[in-house]
């Protein structure tokens, strides 16, 4: 599967967490990701990733265009819901689309873990 992951600031320890903890899950998918979590994540785990422009310089909305021609499957996109985004318009588009495309798309550790957990397990593996 094609796998976006993308993080707020303040989430970024949080899906740095999960990249570990799923880190041989994730290794079997083609990964992309916003410019800084992108670099984060491959700095603490040895997963391969395609990195983008840093999400308010327009990553949030390559990810977006992905999604617009059907190339990504899952989303992990752990939000900052308490603080405002400069990039606000990009986030709500990228989460339309995915909605459009209809397509398996975690906002929260909660969420992104049970999506990790189905592909562990073998149960979802789009
Ligand atoms: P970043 O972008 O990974 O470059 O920090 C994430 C975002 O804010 O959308």
């Amino acid at each position: 599967m094609k796998i976006a992951l993308i993080a707020h600031d303040k989430k970024k320890n949080e899906i740095i967490e999960l990249a570990k903890q799923y880190q041989e899950v994730l290794a079997n998918h083609e990964l992309y990701a916003t410019g800084t979590t992108g670099t984060l994540i491959m700095g603490e785990t040895g997963l391969s990733i395609h990195r983008m422009k840093s999400g308010p310089l327009g990553g949030d909305q390559q990810i977006g265009a992905m999604l617009a021609e059907g190339k990504l499957d899952l989303i992990i996109f752990l939000r900052d819901p308490l603080t405002a985004q400069p990039h606000e318009p990009d986030v709500s588009a990228l989460l339309r689309l995915g909605d459009v495309q209809c397509i398996p798309l975690a906002t929260n550790k909660s969420s992104a873990t049970v999506m990790l957990e189905a592909m562990k397990s073998g149960i979802y593996f789009a």
